[in-house]
Order: structure tokens, then sequence, then C-alpha cells
């Protein structure tokens, strides 16, 4: 998912808009705007593309300089009732003390007790969105400080989020204090546009002004400066690992660090730790053609464009069913046959999840003639769930909880297989923190609700 907001600047819908289209990749199962003139408010929004769901007409009804923005994908943790317009962000919410708009990035992992205390307690939910119950947990808070209110529900909300919270004259950007997920800040002609990756600033034009730091809020009001707090005092920088590793654009600039020029790393780690005889060098478009470079010039073995993406069909992963999830990679890559034909060759990937694109990744570039597949992988195995927003909720579904690399090598039939160690992940961010729970289990949060399910027989 991907939030951008702007404060201050004129036409800020169609600034919103173009920002939207820049974080499409992070999400493309609906999308809606939502703006302020300083009295009222005004939205639009639907299942679908950016480009599917706006229009001038639709734009020019959203008045004001002051907006955020949202594009969705669904990730169920679980809850298969969270699709739907209902569920589509921006939520507006009507109150007597102001009506106020939120947008999230993220998953919480209380939400599960705090939506049962809040209910017992006279709430009552529109949606299955966890922006719904910070909206309950602010106005349920009886200080007179909106910034204090916030500040406090903050607190006891757990998990991984952006959020902006755009009131009448104010806007309030708050990040979560593990800093699972992005957002930074840039400045437009006197205004301001937060968004959950600086791809977005570029597309409109704004510079670059600083991240927003994990367990802070920025609060925007026109006239003054930007004010910061902290709401937290224990904070760490654990950012997802999969932001870089595969979420984000390459051109994005995630705290600090370039997401193009840390693929590249991983790329040249792994030719390091797992050179082969080759070739040529192929990466998976989009998020693993940097790994593939660098994996290529690390090693001297040239780099081809061996599959071409038909970019009109969005990410296989997003798709509902394993049966559209299968058809959906037959649709969205094919090979360069004349370039496969009788290689070896090194095939560069983000991550294996279920296991399903790689396979047929392997089999089509087997079928179009090349003698050897050898596959690198810019993560470690993927052996434990997600419970911060990505769609990765049981064990059940991970190849690698229950099947050793070998094992998996075997079941892609790949002629070798190799994952890149986590610590060449912190190496290549020059970083030395970073949420890699989805490879060891070290979360970064109590888990509440989230709980994994044991059950499973794991070999690890
Ligand atoms: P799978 O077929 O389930 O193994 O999917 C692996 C592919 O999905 C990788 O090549 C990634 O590009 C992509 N991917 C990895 N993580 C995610 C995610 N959380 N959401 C969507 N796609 C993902
Ligand atoms: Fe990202 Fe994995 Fe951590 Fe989830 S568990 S936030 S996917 S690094």
């Amino acid at each position: 998912m991907g939030v951008i907001g702007v404060f201050g600047c004129k036409n800020a819908a169609e600034l919103v808009y173009y920002g939207l289209h820049a974080l499409q990749h992070r999400g493309q199962e609906g999308c809606g705007i939502c703006t302020t003139d300083g009295t009222d408010f005004y939205r639009e929004r639907g299942e679908g593309l950016v480009t599917e769901i706006f229009n001038e007409k639709k734009l020019a009804k959203l008045k004001g300089e002051y907006a955020i923005g949202h594009v969705r994908y669904s990730s169920s943790n679980g809850n298969n009732n969270n699709s739907g317009l209902d569920n589509v962000q921006p939520f507006l919410f009507r109150h007597h003390t102001g009506d106020f708009s939120m947008a999230h990035n993220g998953n919480l992992v209380n939400s599960r007790q705090l939506k049962m205390s809040l209910e017992s307690q006279g709430s009552i939910f529109q949606s299955s969105s966890d922006t719904e119950i910070l909206a309950h947990l602010i106005k349920m808070n009886r200080r007179k400080d909106r910034i204090d209110a916030i500040g406090e529900a903050l607190t006891m909300i757990e998990g991984a989020y952006a959020f902006l919270i755009l009131t009448q004259d104010k806007l309030y950007v708050c990040r979560d204090k593990n800093g699972l997920r992005p957002i930074s800040v840039g400045k437009l002609n006197g205004g301001y546009i937060v968004s959950s990756e600086t791809c977005a600033f570029e597309a409109i034009g704004a510079t670059f002004v600083r991240d927003v730091g994990p367990g802070e809020m920025v609060i925007f009001e026109k006239g003054k400066d930007p004010e910061s707090i902290l709401f937290t005092e224990e904070y760490s920088h654990n950012m997802c690992a999969m932001e870089l590793i595969y979420f984000a654009r390459p051109d994005s600039e995630i705290e600090g660090f370039n997401v193009h020029t840390f693929r590249k790393n991983s790329g040249k780690y792994l030719a390091k730790l797992a050179p082969v005889e080759a070739d040529l060098v192929i990466g998976v478009p989009d998020s693993s053609i940097s790994g593939a470079i660098g994996y290529a010039e690390e090693s001297g073995i040239p780099y081809e464009i061996g599959l071409i993406k038909n970019k009109y069909i969005g990410r296989t992963f997003i798709q509902p069913s394993q049966e559209l999830r299968e058809k959906g990679v037959r649709l969205k890559l094919s090979p360069v046959r004349s370039l496969i034909t009788g290689k070896r060759v090194v095939l560069l990937d983000d991550s294996i999840v279920r296991g399903t694109t790689c396979k047929h990744i392997v089999k089509m570039l087997k079928d179009a003639g090349a003698k050897e597949v050898h596959v690198r992988i810019c993560c470690p195995p993927m052996r434990h769930p997600c419970f911060y927003g990505v769609d990765t909720s049981t064990y059940e579904e991970l190849i690698s909880s229950k099947f050793n690399v070998e094992e998996v090598r075997k079941m892609i039939e790949a002629d070798t297989l190799f994952y890149l160690p986590e610590e060449y992940l912190l190496k290549g961010g020059n970083r030395t923190e970073l949420c890699l729970a989805c490879y060891n289990g070290k979360y970064p949060t109590h888990l509440y609700q989230s709980k994994p399910d044991f059950n499973i027989e794991k070999k690890f």
C-alpha cells in the first residue's frame, strides 16, 4: 500500500493524482483521494487503478490545497472480508468536533483486541480496516489537545504504519515506533508533500526534505513551520527489508539509500558468494533487474534482457486465487527465445514466497531452450509469515517454511539455487537494523492476535 499527502499547494488533488500514479506499483486493488478547502471535505475513491478511477471531472470536484491519497492492495492477514469499496481509503470521518480524513499504509497487530474493547464501549465500525480503529481511539480520548490525543492513541496501537490524518487545517503524519513502513517529506512551491516513496516527489517536481523517523509525528499547519514530536521514546530502525528488496521503485531513496543501489549490491554479493559458470545473467522484471545488473557486473557474465514483462498486467501476487496467479504468470512474462536457446542462464529473483513464480520462470526458460538455469534469490528463504501488511500471513503458504533449500531447488527444477544471507541485506543497505522477521522469525513487535500457526510441522 502507498500513501501520499499534499499540504498547502494549489491543485492538491491533481498533485496527489500524479503522485499516486507513481506509487501504483504499491497496490492496484483500489485508490482514493480526499481533499479539504479548509471548510468542507471532498472524496473520490474506487476499486481499480489510479487511471481507471480518476478523470478530469472527478479531480475538478476535489477542491482545496490540502489532500491525501492512497493506493491499496489487500493483505488478508486471515481476514477474508477486507476487500471491497468500504475498505478503500482515504476514510472520511464526520464528527461534531471537526471532520477528518485518514489514510494508512501497514497493518496493526493488536487491532482485534482494540476493536473488541472499542465495540464494548459503544463504537460501531464500518470497515474491517485498522485505520478506523485509530480514528475511534483518537475520538474516544477526552484530551483537548488534538496532538496529545493522537499521540496517546498511537501509543495504544502496535504494528506497522504510516498514518496520514487530514483535518480542516492540519496534516498529521505518523510513523510506527519500529519504522516498519517508510514515509518521507518533500517540498513544493512553499507547500509540503509526504509520500511512502520518494519516486512520487520526482513525478510531481517536489524536492526531498527528510524521512519521518520511527515514533515521530510531523504536524503541518497553515502559516507555520512543520512541528515534530516523538510520541514514544522507545523506537528502533527496523524498517521492512522487503521495502528495499521488492516493494519500492528503484528510483526511490529509502532512509537515505537508493533502492536500485541496494538491489545491485545484493546481486554483487550473490555473485561473490555463489559464483557459477554461465553465458548470461537475467533478472525477473521489474524488481530483480538491478540485482541481475549487480551479479553481471561482479561476475563478468553479460547481462541480458532475457524476460519481457507485459506492463499492462498487475502483479501476479495480488490476484486472488492460485489458479489466477498461475495464469497471471504466463500472461505476464515472456522469454526472449533467441537469446536463451542453448545458454547457461543465471536467473536473479528478489524472493520466493509460494514458489509458483520461480517454478514457472525456470520452466519457461527451459522450454525456451536454456541448457541450465541457476537461480539466485536476493533475500534469505522466507520461513515466517508477515503480520505487518504484507500478504504472507500463514506458514502454510510459504514454501520455505516446509521445505529446505535443496527441496525447493528440486521443486522449482533449477540446476542450482542460492539465497542471499541476511547479513548481506544489512551490509548492502549500509545499516545495522532492518525487520528481517519473515526470514528469522524475530518480530520487532508483540504479535497479539496474529500469533503464527505453530501446528504446522516445521523443519527449522
Ligand atoms: P511466489 O510465486 O509466491 O513465490 O511469488 C514470488 C514473487 O512475488 C517474487 O518474485 C516477488 O517479485 C513477488 N513478491 C514477493 N513478495 C511479495 C508481496 N508481499 N506481495 C506481492 N508480491 C510479492
Ligand atoms: Fe517486511 Fe518481512 Fe518484516 Fe513483514 S516480516 S515487515 S515482509 S521484513
